[in-house]
């Protein structure tokens, strides 16, 4: 038993090895990531369950390496985060969608732009105030866009934070809560931020057929965002149940693999038309 522990003990030294250098390799790549141009955008849309119109379209960043592959970004956004890159990471995807935006006009007439901001771009807000100010010098409408933040911004909000929230709702740019329920904060709480959407996050939705207490909270979160006129989004809405379920509900939007999964954006329309 001695010797298999040892033995063990090694391995899992291997282990932590392993993901450390692959962790540092991934540091070392990320570096170059923007100079190689090994990033780009895909869209997502966003569904109104009343007519089914897309009327939104969620910009979510993905990484190409040539060698490693395709990095998804639930690797590369924390490690980025870790490692001060990601203030680049949203600048890139700022010029971007700026870059992409006449495509979209052209395809998807008036439709919003749901950008996720990280945390940390709150905290060194400088980018956001260059997003304000390319807005401004392009007469670019504000209200093209909204930002998708998370609760924990809200948490430990600073006046710098506050501050710059009003910002945004004053350049008519909508705020959203990302991933909602898998943090602490209530809608209550959320409507002193003039927060205009509330996504609910997909780990409610894949359980919300079978899962009565995911059920009632939805019903829940839904009346109450109707009071303080939030509008809820569910996100990874994969089934025609779980869409029906959250239409009679009142549930106002709807975004997931069932109606629509991100592409670039030369593929979005095309992936619409081929749902009909
Ligand atoms: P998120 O903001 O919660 O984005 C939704 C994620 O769910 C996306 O994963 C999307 O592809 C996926 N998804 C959409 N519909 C379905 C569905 O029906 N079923 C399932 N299982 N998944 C679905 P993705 O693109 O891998 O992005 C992961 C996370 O990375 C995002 O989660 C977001 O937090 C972060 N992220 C992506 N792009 C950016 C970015 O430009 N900036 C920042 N800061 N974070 C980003
Ligand atoms: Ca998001
Ligand atoms: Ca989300
Ligand atoms: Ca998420």
């Amino acid at each position: 038993a001695k010797k298999s522990g040892k033995h063990q003990c090694v391995l899992f030294n291997q282990v932590i090895y392993e993901e450390f250098a692959r962790k540092m390799q991934l540091i070392e790549a990320l570096k170059e990531a923007i100079p190689q141009q090994q990033l780009s955008l895909h869209y997502q849309p966003i569904f109104r369950l009343s007519n089914l119109h897309c009327e939104k379209l969620e910009a979510l960043l993905r990484w190409q390496h040539p060698q490693l592959g395709m990095i998804p970004p639930d690797v590369f956004i924390p490690i980025a985060e870790e490692h001060n890159f990601i203030i680049a990471l949203g600048e890139w995807v700022f010029a971007q969608i700026i870059q992409d935006l006449q495509q979209i006009q052209q395809q998807f007439g008036k439709v919003e732009i749901c950008i996720n901001i990280s945390s940390l771009q709150f905290a060194h807000p400088a980018s956001l105030e260059q997003f304000l100010v390319t807005l401004n010098a392009q007469h670019i409408p504000g209200e093209q866009f909204c930002f998708e933040i998370t609760e924990r911004l809200l948490l430990d909000s600073s006046v710098n934070t506050m501050a710059m929230l009003n910002n945004l709702h004053h350049a008519g740019i909508k705020l959203a809560i990302d991933d909602f329920g898998t943090g602490y904060s209530s809608l209550a709480y959320l409507h002193k931020f003039m927060i205009d959407y509330v996504k609910i996050d997909k780990s409610f939705i894949s359980s919300l057929t079978e899962n009565e207490k995911n059920q009632a909270l939805c019903k829940t979160m839904i009346y109450m965002g109707n009071q303080l006129n939030i509008k809820l989004i569910a996100e990874g809405v994969e089934t025609q149940d779980q869409e029906t379920l959250l239409k009679q509900m009142g549930c106002h939007y709807s975004q997931g693999y069932l109606r629509a999964k991100p592409h670039p954006l030369i593929a979005v329309k095309e992936s619409l038309i081929q749902q009909d």
